[in-house]
């Protein structure tokens, strides 16, 4: 038998799920959205005033799309020591 923890733990503290470290990194929903987001959102802005101004009109359609992709992916849960990603489980 494995000896109990007798580590209280009242915070909520995230770690990972596979390896167990506490050394992770959290992305939040937000960070998460601007991290995806920004790479396409400039190459659309750059077409848009390189082309034609009416593609300026699919970036909400991007936003749209990436805040939905973010929540199902995120908070995301990257792993220091085993570069493990997973995603924190949001109940409600
Ligand atoms: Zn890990």
């Amino acid at each position: 038998m494995a000896s109990a923890r007798t580590k209280q733990r009242t915070g909520r503290e995230i770690h990972c799920s596979s390896c167990e470290s506490e050394q992770v990194i959290v992305i939040s929903k937000w960070r998460y959205i601007i991290m995806t987001a920004i790479w396409p959102l400039l190459i659309t802005l750059a077409i848009g005033v390189l082309f034609h101004l009416l593609f300026l009109l699919f970036i909400p359609a991007l936003i749209w799309m990436n805040i939905m992709v973010a929540k199902r992916k995120a908070p995301l849960v990257i792993c220091r020591a085993c570069r493990h990603t997973s995603v924190v489980s949001a109940s409600g």
